[in-house]
C-alpha cells in the first residue's frame, strides 16, 4: 500500500512540476534561462514525467499564450465562463493544442519561432505506442504492489495526470478564490497556500504579472514551486530573466 501511495504521490508532483516549471513558467513565459544541458534535462524529465499525458512543450506553450492573450473571452481555449461544464472546456483546449501541434493555427507572439524543440522526445512523446506504453508501466507497478483490485481505479489518475492538472487548474483559477488584482478578467486565487498544484492555481495573481517568477504575492500565500526554482538559481541552474 504503502508503494501505490507514494507512487502516485511522486507521478503526481513530478508531472505538475514539470507541468509549471519547465512548460508554463520555461517554455511560454521565458521567465529565466537555462544552459542547453539543462535545457535538454528537464525536457527530457518532462517527457518521462509526463508519460502516456505528454504535451508538445512549443505548442503548449502556443495554446497557453493564446489563453493570456485571451483571457475570459469567447476566444479564450479554456475559459470556464463559456463552457457549459469542465470536459467540453477540455475538449476545446485540446482541439486548439491540436490545431497549434498541427500548424494550422499560428501564434502571433513575437518569441514563438525561437522556441526550443527536441524532434526524437517530441516524436516519442506524441507516439500512441509509447503512450500506451507508459500506460502499462504504471498498471504493472499496481500489479506489483497494489494489496487489492479496489487500488486500481486510481490508475485513470495516471493515465491522464496533464489533463487532470489542467482541468483542475484552468477551471477553479477562473472560478473558485479570491481575487488580490481588479483585473480585465475573472482569474481567481484558488488556494492561499498551493500545495497541491504547486503554484499554478495562483491564476489572480499571475494574470497580474504574468513574467513573475513567484506566483505568490502576498506575505502569506505560498507558491510550492518558487523555492525550489530559487534554490535552482542559487545552484547557477537557471538564471531569472
Ligand atoms: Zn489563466
Ligand atoms: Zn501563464
Amino acid at each position: 500500500m504503502l508503494i501505490i501511495i507514494s507512487f502516485l504521490f511522486i507521478h503526481w508532483y513530478a508531472s505538475v512540476f514539470a507541468q509549471s516549471f519547465f512548460l508554463h513558467r520555461y517554455m511560454a513565459h521565458r521567465m529565466f534561462t537555462m544552459s542547453v544541458f539543462w535545457e535538454r534535462f528537464f525536457y527530457l524529465g518532462t517527457f518521462v514525467t509526463q508519460g502516456s499525458s505528454f504535451l508538445h512543450p512549443k505548442s503548449y506553450a502556443q495554446l497557453h499564450l493564446e489563453h493570456h492573450k485571451h483571457s475570459d473571452t469567447k476566444e479564450d481555449p479554456h475559459s470556464p465562463h463559456f463552457f457549459k461544464d469542465v470536459v467540453a472546456m477540455m475538449v476545446s483546449t485540446a482541439r486548439v493544442y491540436m490545431e497549434f501541434k498541427g500548424g494550422k493555427r499560428r501564434s502571433s507572439s513575437p518569441y514563438i519561432e525561437g522556441l526550443p524543440t527536441w524532434g526524437v522526445v517530441d516524436r516519442l512523446g506524441n507516439n500512441h505506442f509509447v503512450r500506451l506504453m507508459f500506460c502499462v508501466a504504471y498498471t504493472s507497478v499496481y500489479v506489483a504492489f497494489a494489496p487489492s483490485l479496489w487500488w486500481y481505479l486510481l490508475l485513470p489518475i495516471h493515465f491522464l495526470m496533464g489533463p487532470i492538472h489542467g482541468a483542475f487548474v484552468n477551471w477553479c483559477g477562473h472560478k473558485y478564490g479570491y481575487r488580490n488584482y481588479a483585473i480585465n478578467d475573472q482569474s481567481r486565487n484558488t488556494f492561499i497556500w498551493d500545495v497541491l498544484f504547486v503554484g499554478e492555481t495562483f491564476q489572480n495573481n499571475h494574470h497580474k504579472y504574468p513574467n513573475r517568477l513567484n506566483f505568490a504575492t502576498r506575505w502569506y500565500e505560498l507558491d510550492l514551486a518558487y523555492p525550489v526554482i530559487w534554490t535552482l538559481s542559487k545552484m547557477r541552474v537557471l538564471t531569472p530573466r
